[in-house]
């Protein structure tokens, strides 16, 4: 049997799991979770009562999440990593005779996802700073979608989605759900900010990058009451385990603890930005936890390869659509980011 002609499978995210040392390819945390949460977690898991299913609407993760984030427990979906919310999403509003438009360079799980339900995905592209302009809003008119995506922080640019040309997409007239892809947005402290929240808006947050929790795959979604009334709908009972419901209150519980981190992770971003400068290779400014960087005049794969040769596995983006031929490095620790630096060196002599 064949899978569906209209699946439009297509290689989809793979990154490499090599087993290598220093590993600066998928946008982790490099540090473990602190001390505080894992006796948080440890203590909420002695009174688990791991026979019976776990709460169905797991109404405890979600008072937790919307005290954090400053909503309603109505307004928050919750699933194993926001690839899953994506995933429910699409189930629901995307499918046969609906559009989706992308904006690439992004992140390539949108366009995956929703075409792997059915949706028409239309590629639109960014200006050359990887920016949305308004003759591209009027691309996305003249298409109405139903659903577009966009990212801020963009992965892999690390460039944040300009606010009023956010603004512009919810006045489509085809009024379209916007899906605001804000898995790097704890780095920054704060969200987009467009005013008044529209209801065609969904926010998506994830643990695994700001949280060192990328193991625990968890992620949400915050979006209008009958957004959330309806994936209640779409996902699978009990998809929420207890183990990872407890896990997600220890994280809230501990929360501090993980911020002294995130801001350490971006001190080094700022350090290992200024020292690829240096190097003179082309670093793109990041809001998030990774640098996109271009290597005039050398084969980034070439790089890549050599990179890999002395255990150092960053991200190959050079087959990524609409992107300058570029390696995405995740920033590591101290000592990662400069071994990194001084592999780049002798590579680049
Ligand atoms: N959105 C973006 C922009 C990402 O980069 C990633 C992870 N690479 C995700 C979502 C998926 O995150 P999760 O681990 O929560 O599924």
């Amino acid at each position: 049997m064949k899978p569906r002609d209209s699946l439009g499978l297509r290689e989809g995210y793979h990154s490499p799991q090599l087993d290598v040392e220093v590993r600066l390819n998928t946008n982790e945390s490099p540090f473990p979770p602190p001390r505080e949460f894992t006796s948080a977690f440890e203590s909420y898991l002695r009174k688990l009562t791991l026979n019976r299913y776990p709460d169905r609407s797991y109404k405890e993760v979600r008072a937790a999440i919307a005290e954090a984030y400053d909503t309603e427990p109505e307004r928050v979906f919750c699933g194993n990593g926001s690839n899953e919310v994506l995933l429910n999403i699409a189930l629901a509003y995307g499918g046969p005779n609906r559009r989706a438009v992308v904006f690439e360079p992004t992140y390539s799980l949108h366009s995956h996802i929703a075409s792997t339900v059915g949706t028409e995905v239309v590629t639109l592209g960014r200006d050359s700073s990887f920016q949305i302009n308004d003759a591209l809003v009027q691309q996305a008119e003249d298409i109405s979608p139903e659903m577009v995506y966009l990212c801020s922080p963009n992965n892999p640019t690390g460039a944040l989605e300009d606010a009023d040309i956010v603004k512009k997409i919810f006045a489509l007239s085809s009024d379209p759900l916007v899906m605001l892809d804000e898995a790097y947005a704890d780095f920054l402290g704060q969200k987009t900010n467009l005013g008044s929240e529209p209801e065609t808006l969904i926010r998506l947050r994830t643990f695994s990058k700001w949280f060192d929790l990328a193991g625990l795959r968890f992620g949400f979604c915050i979006a209008s009451k009958e957004v959330v009334s309806v994936l209640d709908q779409v996902v699978l009972p009990y998809h929420l385990d207890q183990i990872k419901q407890v896990a997600v209150l220890a994280a809230l519980r501990t929360r501090q603890h993980f911020e002294d981190k995130a801001n350490a992770i971006c001190k080094l971003r700022d350090d290992l930005y200024d020292s690829l400068v240096s190097l003179g290779v082309r670093a793109h400014p990041s809001n998030a936890n990774f640098i996109l960087v271009e290597f005039p005049e050398k084969d980034p794969k070439m790089i890549w390869r050599q990179l890999v040769e002395r255990s150092i596995l960053v991200r190959d983006t050079t087959s990524w659509p609409m992107l300058p031929p570029s390696l995405r490095i995740t920033v590591g620790t101290a000592l990662e980011n400069e071994r990194l630096l001084v592999a780049l060196q002798e590579i680049l002599r």
